[in-house]
């Protein structure tokens, strides 16, 4: 034990992994066993451990300039040649970039951009936001209003209301459809029940809506095909930009480079990265923007004579160095196109899993996936509480394979874009050998 107070945990748990090493797409814990990094560390580590690029660039960068902060006139050159490639990878139109430290801040950042905007438009009414049951955004304060998932707001009492943040259906076919709805069924309800909650609250007063393209912790819902251009005609319709979270999703996640392209969302107004950004090696996140939303904001900051948001760390050097290297390589690995046919390998291998007595839907898209469990496959009867699924990765674990329960059913996939073929069929095997141990233990 130690004096942390451990985030996201169970604080009466006392065990515990303590992690020594990592190596590739392997982590290590004190006594030398080996672990396959299934969810490539919290959806991050895209480039596995121990890269010798990315501790050299950081190496360098830190003996040239270990920081530098971006207030009021300055700049370094790591920071600027990020936000220049960054804006040319993204699908936006002009995007300008703010730099912050963690997924959490990137969307804070956005919610405070959106009123700066609106405020430099003339539109201070349009600031509400729409977010969906099960979303997960984040965990600070504004961020976690947006985040839907229980255990992460309750007891926490996010100020929801004084934010404007509303809630709209989740696209989770599975568990949100009625008794014999197709598909398309439940598009056209979920999509006419979000045009209903805006048309309730007043089009004039909502700024956004916001959604992981994938979502991630909230059980790797990929939405049914449609759901994003209904969506997101209904915001076209009422003036409502699309605020896309790619901070699981960005960087090749999905079988293409952003999740908004996998899902046919055609060019966001908004979206926010972290994690893969710099695939962990150091904290940084962006969240970018239009660049006509930018401009408004320009007239705006000469009224107060700064725009007056930022955080000590914004634009770290190290960070921005380490991200920039890290994009260079996805670019000169081809590691897109590596994610994308390694990822439909192990959506087929993954698929495979569907027949086990304990899965209920198995989901996913690239390198991302999950599998649900059920106590009566039939029914979709879901099991009481998080017992079953808490058991099923720690039997994971114990075979050498870090996966991670999420929303309390299923069991999530993640691993680094670096993994082989022959890693997807060892975590395939590690998997399915813990199913059955975990039948067998519930039985
Ligand atoms: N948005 C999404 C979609 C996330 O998955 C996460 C983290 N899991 C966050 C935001 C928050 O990121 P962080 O933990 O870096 O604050």
């Amino acid at each position: 034990m130690s004096s942390i107070i451990y985030p996201i945990t169970n604080l009466k748990a006392t065990e515990q992994l303590v992690i020594d090493r990592g190596e590739g797409a392997y982590v290590y814990d004190k006594s030398g066993k080996q672990y396959l990094e299934g969810l490539a560390g919290l959806w991050c580590t895209s480039l596995g451990y121990g890269n010798e690029e990315l501790i050299e660039t950081i190496a360098t960068q830190t003996r040239k300039l270990s920081f530098c902060h971006m207030f009021g006139g300055k700049t370094h050159e790591a920071g600027m040649q990020l936000s220049d490639t960054l804006a040319q990878m993204v699908p936006m139109d002009n995007a300008r970039v703010f730099f912050g430290n963690s997924g959490s801040d990137a969307n804070d950042t956005q919610i405070k951009l959106l009123r700066y905007y609106f405020n430099a438009i003339g539109k201070p009414e349009k600031r509400k936001i729409i977010t969906r049951e099960r979303a997960y955004h984040g965990v600070t304060v504004a961020a976690g209003s947006l985040t839907s998932l229980p255990v992460n707001i309750s007891f926490f009492d996010p100020p929801v209301e004084a934010l404007g943040i509303l809630r709209t259906d989740h696209p989770h076919y599975y568990r949100g459809r009625l008794e014999g709805e197709s598909e398309t069924a439940f598009v056209d309800r979920i999509t006419h029940n979000l045009e209903q909650l805006i048309l309730r609250e007043g089009p004039a007063t909502i700024a956004a809506f916001i959604a992981e393209p994938i979502t991630g912790a909230s059980g790797v819902i990929v939405p049914p095909p449609g759901y994003y251009e209904k969506v997101r005609a209904i915001l076209d319709k009422y003036d409502i930009l699309f605020w896309a979270d790619e901070v699981i999703t960005g960087f090749g996640r999905t079988g293409s480079d952003f999740g908004c392209n996998s899902m046919h969302i055609e060019r966001p107004d908004m979206m926010s990265f972290a994690k893969q950004l710099s695939s962990a090696y150091y904290p940084i996140s962006a969240a970018l923007i239009r660049g006509d939303m930018y401009e408004a904001m320009v007239e705006q900051s000469t009224k107060v004579g700064v725009f007056g948001h930022g955080y000590t760390y914004s634009g770290h050097p190290v960070a921005c160095a380490v991200a920039g290297k890290v994009l260079e390589i996805y670019q000169r690995d081809k590691l897109f196109e590596h994610a994308a046919t390694t990822g439909a390998y192990l959506q087929n291998r993954l698929a495979e899993l569907a027949e086990h007595p304990l899965v209920g839907e198995v989901r996913g898209k690239g390198l991302i996936g999950a599998v649900e469990l059920v106590a009566d496959k039939a029914s979709a009867k879901p099991f009481d509480g998080p017992d079953v699924i808490n058991r099923a990765a720690l039997q994971c674990q114990e075979n050498g394979l870090l996966v991670r329960p999420v929303a309390g059913t299923s069991l999530a996939m993640c691993p680094p874009l670096i993994i082989t073929r022959e890693q997807i069929d060892e975590l395939i095997a590690k998997l399915s050998q813990s199913l059955d141990e975990t039948l067998g233990v519930i039985k």
